[in-house]
């Protein structure tokens, strides 16, 4: 069932990685014997970190999880997942809002390229970070140190420091 390569893609945005979005991964490279991270880059779509960034924080994070990967991807996520050899497109779920969405392209993944959806639960502590309240906070300077993981936490203060 789990494919030759035993390979999930976890697809978001990821703009910016959170605390959340860590413990998905961290639980899935216990589970499955390969995960990648996939990064959507839409273009025109404004972003807070740029894909570049968003990678080299991601692959910081998870240095020391020898079979997680990071990559980026333009397009469908499910075009994406095929051309990478992965069994099944990996998604968190944190209350009764995410399902709707998430049900509705479970739907559509499966339409266009028979892939399977697995979700994991997002654990209680994180229920309520998202990528939106961190970068709300960031936009107006308040302490996003608790929601990011480090490596991440250092893009977003080098990317201050730029702009
Ligand atoms: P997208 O822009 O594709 O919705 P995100 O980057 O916001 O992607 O999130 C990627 C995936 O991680 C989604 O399945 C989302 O539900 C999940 N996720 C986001 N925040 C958390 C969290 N705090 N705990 C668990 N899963 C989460």
């Amino acid at each position: 069932m789990s494919g030759q390569n035993g390979l999930v893609l976890y697809p978001g945005s990821f703009d910016p990685f959170t605390v959340g979005h860590e413990d998905i991964v961290e639980r899935a490279s216990k589970m499955f014997a390969r995960v990648e991270v996939a990064i959507g880059v839409h273009a025109g779509k404004q972003s807070l970190l740029s894909a570049e960034e968003r990678r080299r924080a991601i692959d910081e994070v998870v240095v020391n999880l020898q079979n997680v990967t990071v990559t980026t991807f333009e397009g469908l996520v499910a075009d994406y997942a095929r051309s990478r050899g992965a069994f099944a497109i990996l998604r968190g779920l944190r209350q009764a809002e995410d399902f709707a969405y998430e049900a509705r392209m479970a739907h559509a993944n499966k339409q266009i390229g028979g892939l399977e959806t697995i979700y994991l639960s997002a654990s209680a502590e994180h229920v309520y970070v998202s990528s939106t309240i961190v970068r709300d906070v960031y936009r107006w300077g308040g302490d996003i140190s608790s929601f990011v993981p480090e490596p991440v936490a250092r893009a977003l203060r080098a990317h201050t420091g730029r702009s």
